[in-house]
Parts: C-alpha cells; structure tokens; sequence
C-alpha cells in the first residue's frame, strides 16, 4: 500500500501517462510500430495542453507516482495505455474499481471512442484482466465521479497500431473533449475524424521556372492555384504546421521546390523546398532509419552497424548515437545522372545544422553526423529517434519508407558545418543552441 501524506486537491482532472518515467522495470508495451512508453504521453500532454488552454484545472501525472507520497482528490482521472498482449490480438478496453460508480464514465468513454475506433471487433470487456480492476494508480486519486484506466488499443497488431500512431495527438484532442464533457468544465469540442491529409497545402513553381527565379508562394489551400502538369505538389503534415508552416514565420513566399530530388528512397514526393534567406535553408520531408553506428555500444544491434561515424567529435571520437543527436547524409552517387540532383547540390555538407520534426510537434536540433547509403534520404541517431518520439530500436524502430507520408519533416541550413579534418567541435548542447538560432532567424524571430 502507497503511504500517502499529501491530499492534492488543486485539480479536477488527472490524467496519467502509463509507464512514462517508471521507477520500476514495467516499461511497458512495445512493438515494431512504436513504444507505449512513449505514445501515452503524447496522448496525456495533449489532452492536459488543451484542458488547461480551455482554464480547466487539468494535470499530467506519469508513473513516479509509485513511490511518491502524494495522492489527488479530483473529479475525474485517467490512466493511459496502450495493450501489448503476450499472445494473439487485443483491442481497446477499460478498466476500474467495480462497484464505485465508475460505470458510467467508462460507458460515456466507450461511447464516444467507438464511433471512431474503425476495427469494431476488437473491443474488450470491462475489466479484462485482472491488472485493469486492480491498477495501482488508482490508490493514488480520491474521485468525485470517476476513475478509469484506458486502453486504446492494441500496438503490436499492425492494423490498429498504424491506425493509432498518426493519431496520438488525436486521441489526446478526443481524451480532451471527453473529460471536458463529463466533468462539465471547458466546453472542448469533439475533434471530429483525424484529417489525414490535414496540415499546409504547398503548390510550388514548376521545375521550369528559370533558375534563381524567385518561387512565386501558394501558400496554404486558401490560396492556391491549379495544379498543372508536373507542378509540384505538397501537404505539410499537420503536427508540422505550427512550427513550420506560413504562421510561424517560414519564409515560405521565396521557397523553390526541388522536385529533382525526389529519386531518393524515403522521400515524400516534392517535398523538397530551398530558401535563400535569411539564412539558406533546405526543407524537405522523409522516412527515418536508425543508425547506431558510432561509439553508444549499440552497432552490433544494427544489421548493419559500424562502431565508426563519418564525423567524430573535437577529441576525435566517433559521434555516440544515444547521446548525439546527428542525422545522416547519403553518399554521393558514383555515376552522375542530369535528370537529378543530390542534396549536396542543394549545398549540404557533412557537419551542417538543421532541425527536425515529427508527431510530437516537438522542433529537435541536429548535425548531419554521418554518412549513409547514396539512393536513402532519412536516417538518423537513436537519440534523435527518442526526441522525435518513436521507437529507437536499431533492428525495428524508426520509420520506413512504406510508411511515409507522413514522415519527419526536416530543415537543414547549407554551410553551417564547422567540419574540421572529419572533425566538429559542437557538443550536443551547441548543436541545440546553434541549429535553433539558425531556425529561429529563418522565421524571422530572434
Ligand atoms: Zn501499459
């Protein structure tokens, strides 16, 4: 039994990210499709992001709780997971105390996530195993109305895990509205069905225009215009739109698509931009390989590790994937070929700076630190695949190119390396500091 000493009663919403921050080995469910681990605090932090913007007095907990000697009395909580079960298939599923009046909000729950869940098959009942009746978060919360563990589904069957993974902040916004109708507070609409081909909608130049020619912007659908012939053609994925898109500064007016890049694998089609200026920028979206090449003691976990990196640190160490945050740079073909372009024509080097980002809506800062296969766009470290919030496993994690659009939107910043003899002396910290200032002169923000 938890020793609790402190009632918190600041809150009315509670609402856990299972496994997130254990203090114990119960990490959690995990498949080739993604982490539990790390899905449920997508899930949490958007649901309490939104709650608190509507002035709902919500908080994220994650499972430190274990040992720590605070409980909270609240109107409702919530403890987020996603199943991985030891054999066959599961599904969603709910759980609670019996017999507390907690039915009700589970059935409202299972109301509202059913007519979006598309696999009707698959629910569970109430209380399917015995460690959902009996979840030990639920000695930490004294509710008014309800307290309920929550399974959205099951991540190791790829149906429904490739289902959930673009729809983690989804189901946060849904968590959201939920808690909000229940509880009576904030008034959070429901979010209606995931827009898959939701986010910026790009239309560039033609690659005829003359080059240099300043690109003409379309900008967002509003202002599109017709597609013809081979113009390229873009949607910005929406988690990327914050940051990214014509709101946040992006010069998107002079951008030039690039559309002569789109031979790599990996690559979202014509999703290649330039800009000039202010600093020189290449945009482009992809797949993301793990390489866990380098000195983290993982490369023997790659199928085709190396302990060596192209780029070493200032004491001439190979980068160390866990705690470097490093992207990959394809080698140059062996045979050139007129109909394409590299991105080292578009003026990438070994060393540059960029930033990446992915379902998270989290801007991580990166260094092109190695090198890769010539005809592959979108590999990196495993500690960038962390940030990014994906699996970092070097034999099934990342993203591949089946699987994109969308993908990890990336901008990279042309003549940054400070490369030296195959050399850089940026630390992970100045890579951090360096490629956001860069990124935030781009948009124009100090
Ligand atoms: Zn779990």
């Amino acid at each position: 039994m938890p020793n609790i000493t402190n009632w918190n009663s600041d809150f009315d919403i509670i609402v856990q990210a299972g496994h997130e921050n254990t203090p114990d080995d119960k990490t959690g469910g995990e498949s080739q499709w993604g982490k539990e681990i790390n899905w449920t605090p997508i899930v949490a932090n958007e649901a309490v992001r939104i709650l608190t913007t509507a002035n709902v007095r919500a908080k994220k907990i994650d499972a430190s709780i274990k040992t720590g000697h605070t409980g909270w009395e609240c109107k409702l909580a919530v403890f987020l997971h996603f199943d991985d079960p030891d054999n066959g298939s599961s599904g969603p599923s709910v759980g609670y105390p019996p017999g507390h009046g907690n039915e009700p909000a589970a059935n409202d729950w299972k109301t509202l996530y059913k007519t979006y869940w598309p696999f009707p098959g698959t629910w569970h009942n109430d209380n399917f195993t015995a460690d959902e009746q009996g979840y030990y978060g639920y000695k930490f919360t004294r509710t008014t109305d309800a307290e309920m563990l929550i399974e959205f589904g099951d991540l190791s069957n790829q149906e429904q895990a490739l289902w959930m993974r673009p729809r983690l902040k989804w189901l946060g916004a849904l968590l959201a509205h939920f808690l909000s109708k229940r509880s009576g507070l904030g008034n959070v609409p429901d979010p209606g069905p995931f827009q898959t081909t939701g986010g910026a909608h790009f239309i560039g130049l033609a690659a005829s225009k003359p080059a240099g020619a300043a690109a003409k912007k379309i900008g967002t659908a509003k202002f599109a215009a017709k597609p013809t012939g081979k113009t390229p053609h873009y949607h910005m994925p929406s988690y990327a739109v914050p940051e990214f898109g014509p709101a946040s500064g992006m010069p998107w007016a002079s951008a030039v698509p690039q559309p002569k890049v789109n031979w790599y694998k990996g690559i979202v089609t014509d999703s290649a931009f330039t800009f000039s200026g202010p600093v020189p920028a290449l945009y482009y979206e992809s797949k993301f390989a793990i390489d866990a090449d380098g000195s983290s003691g993982d490369a023997q976990d790659d199928p085709d590790g190396q302990t060596d990196t192209s780029l070493h640190t200032a004491n001439g160490v190979a980068l160390n994937s866990r705690t470097y945050p490093f992207i990959v740079l394809p080698l140059q073909p062996t045979k050139p070929d007129a109909s394409r372009k590299t991105i080292q024509d578009l003026g990438a080097k070994l060393g540059d700076l960029g930033v990446v980002i992915y379902e998270t809506g989290k801007v991580i800062p990166v260094l092109y630190g190695d090198k890769g296969p010539a005809a592959s766009l979108g590999e990196g470290s495993m500690g960038v695949a962390k940030a990014l919030g994906m699996s970092d496993s070097p034999t099934n994690g990342g993203i591949n190119a089946s699987e994109v659009p969308p993908g990890v939107v990336h901008v990279v910043f042309p003549g940054t390396t400070d490369e030296k003899n195959g050399r850089t002396k940026r630390t992970p910290a100045d890579v951090a500091k360096d490629a956001m200032a860069l990124f935030n002169k781009l948009r124009g923000k100090k």
